[in-house]
């Protein structure tokens, strides 16, 4: 009886691990699948010196099982991820994925805010549904995933406009603002920072990226070097030799604080902090170009 049960579980975990793409819930299981195969000698020992507790493992082991069934399917929960690439004539770049439903369009939408007084001055609802070799490679489904919104800018005021896109309420990362038919990472606002001395640019940087898992943190999760809680849009981890903690860097438009190191960022390397590992992954090794903000 005993061993039904440990097979029924490691039956139901294997169905996890191979169902699940969502690679932190896939670690989780992981994990758990170590404490069962941890834990079924101790049951062994059990059944033999104490037989009259058979009962009672038995219940021990169905609650695992219902809890292992409640995991993973949290896990199944919708999850999106995607970028805002960029922009060129009338046209916005990107793509939206849903870790849970791999193969299935994202309805994603674009909304055209005012820099100036923040209202919205154009929202649509689009399909994200273009094939991308890229996506792909990177294990995003079938990778059907990517858009190429049009926006007549002719029709909208001359002013400047943040462009942002969201995924089931997720906001996609990847900022992107146009001004006078130009597209840029960063508003003018701090554009002209850098025109007026208040950023300096450091160089072009190597950046890779990271994540809470054991692999990216080695095990140090989102406890950072400084002590502080890494966030995503905020931490970076830089060799604190070229970069002193604290500093305040301006990379790919979003203005980051340097408060983590790690064993492989070593001089004119910088790893950004990310939330999930698919963002990592996504994220590859790119060359930015990073600025000091006084
Ligand atoms: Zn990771």
């Amino acid at each position: 009886m005993l061993q039904l049960c440990y097979i029924y579980l490691l039956f139901i975990t294997y169905c996890c691990v191979f169902m699940s793409n969502h690679f932190e819930s896939r670690d989780q299981i992981i994990l758990l699948l170590a404490f069962t195969h941890r834990i079924s000698p101790l049951v062994i020992v059990r059944k033999e010196v104490l037989s009259m507790n058979l009962k009672r493992i038995f219940i021990l082991f169905i609650s695992l099982c219902f809890t292992m069934i409640f995991w993973c399917g949290s896990a199944s929960a919708a999850s999106y991820e995607g970028k805002v690439d960029g922009g060129s004539g009338s046209t916005i770049n990107g793509w939206a994925w849903d870790a849970s439903a791999p193969d299935s369009p994202v309805d994603v939408t674009l909304s055209v805010i005012k820099v100036p007084d923040q209202s919205v001055a154009f929202t649509n609802t689009f399909t994200a549904d273009q094939y991308r070799q890229d996506l792909e490679n990177c294990g995003k489904g079938n990778g059907k995933h990517s858009f190429a919104i049009t926006v007549d800018w002719s029709s909208l005021e001359d002013t400047e406009y943040k462009i942002q896109v969201t995924a089931g309420g997720t906001p996609l990362s990847g900022s992107l603002y146009y001004l006078s038919g130009t597209y840029s990472q960063t508003p003018s606002s701090i554009s002209s920072l850098t025109s007026n001395g208040q950023a300096t640019y450091l160089g072009s940087f190597k950046t890779t990226a990271y994540c809470p898992c054991r692999a990216c943190s080695e095990g140090w999760g989102r406890h950072t070097a400084t002590g502080t809680i890494a966030s995503s849009n905020h931490t970076v981890a830089v060799d604190p030799r070229v970069i002193p903690y604290g500093s305040k860097l301006l990379i790919n438009g979003v203005v980051y604080t340097a408060e983590d190191k790690g064993g492989a960022v070593r001089g004119n390397h910088i790893d950004i902090f990310f939330d999930t590992h698919g963002e990592t992954r996504m994220y590859g090794t790119q060359s930015a170009d990073v600025y000091l903000l006084s």
